[in-house]
């Protein structure tokens, strides 16, 4: 594990150096304050530190402060080396956002114990991050698909539509819904039907630029925003995924299933489609056309060249 060693006294420093290596530590090793700060504040820091009290520039009561002012993930734990002759005032470093000090002199083991405590600590935030993390990817994610649910494409949408008319640009919506999935169903069973959602999702999501959303928005449909884009290429780019789906036929443990889809495309319009529920029902309605004009294809909402 790296860990941050910032002290200004030589001789002290090295010492405590070389055990911290035998110890099995990686040394990052800072001579005074602001080079402390400045380590600690780099992206991928070390997430423990030794900060002596004194040292030039900015001492290490101030170095805990300003690391505690910023939303501090990962966490980093604090050790501040105080001096017995100085007499400092522990309340304040603890105040300061210290985890712990240790007094100088100190016996070795004592700040080996209090190190491995530190570790501990770290190595418990860590899993608290990563089931914190796995929560959120459930809350947000069909399970299914894996792409964004119902509730968090809306919430997407509802970002990218207040973006779009703060920065006056535009933004396009794609509904795409499978074509006789109930056929699937019935032909092949639930658990084929299960394969054909995910790997036409999975080309769908293929063909996504880094910017692009989808999302699962029901059974066998699935909502795309395109920020920044216009309906033209909104339309193209439905052709594209339609392709995508429709060229190969999707390998499933009952055999190659050939599998269609339709797509309904609207853009953001300040005047009339100004919300996102005006925009999903103008390329759902587009959708409900692709439907009935035969399927497999995709439709376009009327644009009255009123684009933001
Ligand atoms: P259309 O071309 O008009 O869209 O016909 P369709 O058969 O695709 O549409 P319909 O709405 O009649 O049927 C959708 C089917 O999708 C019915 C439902 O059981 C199935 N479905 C919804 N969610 C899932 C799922 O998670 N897994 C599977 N296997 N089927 C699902
Ligand atoms: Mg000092
Ligand atoms: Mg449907
Ligand atoms: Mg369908």
């Amino acid at each position: 594990m790296r860990i941050l060693l910032a002290e200004d006294e030589l001789s002290f420093q090295r010492l405590l150096e070389e055990k911290l290596s035998t110890w099995g530590y990686d040394v990052v090793v800072a001579v005074d304050g602001i080079a402390a700060l400045q380590i600690l504040q780099s992206e991928d820091s070390p997430r423990i530190a030794i900060l002596d009290w004194m040292m030039p520039g900015m001492d290490g009561v101030e170095v805990c402060r300003k690391i505690r002012e910023k939303v501090n993930e990962p966490y980093t734990y604090l050790i501040l080396l105080t001096s017995q002759q100085r007499d400092e005032d522990l309340v304040i470093g603890m105040e300061a956002g210290a985890d712990d000090y240790i007094t100088k002199p100190f016996k070795h083991n004592e700040l080996r114990l209090r190190l491995r405590a530190g570790r501990r600590i770290i190595e418990l935030q860590n899993e608290l991050l990563a089931a914190r993390e796995i929560f959120r990817t459930k809350a947000s994610h069909d399970s299914l698909t894996g792409l964004w649910n119902h509730e968090e494409i809306l919430l997407i949408l509802a970002q990218e539509l207040s973006r779009a008319k703060r920065e006056e640009k535009s933004v396009c919506v794609i509904m795409a819904d499978i074509d006789f999935f109930k056929i699937i169903n019935d032909k092949h069973g639930h658990l084929a039907g299960d394969v054909v959602l995910r790997a036409t999702a999975g080309k769908m999501h293929f063909l996504m630029r880094s910017y692009d959303f989808i999302g699962r928005y029901g059974g066998e449909e699935f909502l795309v925003i395109l920020p920044d884009c216009c309906l033209e290429s909104a339309a193209a780019f439905a052709e594209r995924l339609r392709l995508s789906v429709s060229n190969d036929c999707i390998d499933t443990p009952e055999g190659m299933i050939p599998v269609t889809i339709s797509f309904g495309v609207a853009a953001y319009c300040k005047d009339r489609m100004k919300d996102a529920y005006s925009l999903v029902k103008a390329a759902d309605e587009a959708l409900y056309r692709a439907k009935v004009n035969g399927r497999n294809r995709v439709e376009v909402a009327p644009d009255d060249g009123m684009m933001a």
